[in-house]
């Protein structure tokens, strides 16, 4: 999921949150939104550059690599860790934290299973067939070709396309 989703769906959840949480509404806000710096830190420390620019074109890559080490905040070793010190330090401000955290993994968790979703029923329906060339292949890519401001609408088929990897790579060049 996108990072100004994962923005939009946190300051709705802040809102609703606001009437218990009070002042400390921004600390679960702020973890589930900067939780993917850890994608940035990866890119950074891999390829030895502090360049936000380069690490935004890597990610948007037409299939940019999933590599566990880039996410490592969202591993569930350092949620279950985090669960465990709250428990243990009895810290609301540790429960706070992984509150956004988990929130926000479950964001991508819902995200990739309506995207493999997606994918595995539009090759279908294309009879594994690429949308641009005409070639078949066996796994094909899924493209957005328009994000919807709607989030009821994220998922409409009618976004998306199946592409073959060379096509897929030429999408996002241009
Ligand atoms: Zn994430
Ligand atoms: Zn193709
Ligand atoms: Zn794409």
């Amino acid at each position: 999921m996108r990072v100004h989703e994962h923005v939009k769906l946190s300051t709705a959840a802040a809102v609703i949150v606001a009437p218990w949480l009070k002042t400390d509404t921004w600390i679960p806000f702020a973890a589930s939104v900067l939780i993917d710096v850890d994608h940035y830190l990866w890119h950074a420390i891999t390829y030895r550059t502090l360049s936000l620019r380069a690490a935004v074109r890597y990610f948007g890559q037409a299939d940019p690599p999933q590599s566990s080490e880039a996410r490592l905040l969202h591993h569930p070793i350092i949620l279950v860790t985090l669960l465990f010190l709250a428990i243990r330090l009895h810290s609301r401000l540790l429960a706070l934290i992984l509150s956004g955290l988990l929130f926000h993994v479950c964001l991508d968790a819902i995200h990739v299973s309506r995207v493999n979703h997606l994918k595995w029923t539009l090759s279908q329906q294309a009879h594994h067939t690429c949308s641009e060339c005409g070639q078949q292949y066996a796994a094909l890519q899924l493209h957005t070709i328009y994000v919807a401001r709607n989030l009821l609408d994220r998922y409409n088929p009618e976004h998306f396309v199946v592409l073959c990897p060379t096509c897929h790579e030429l999408a996002h060049g241009s």
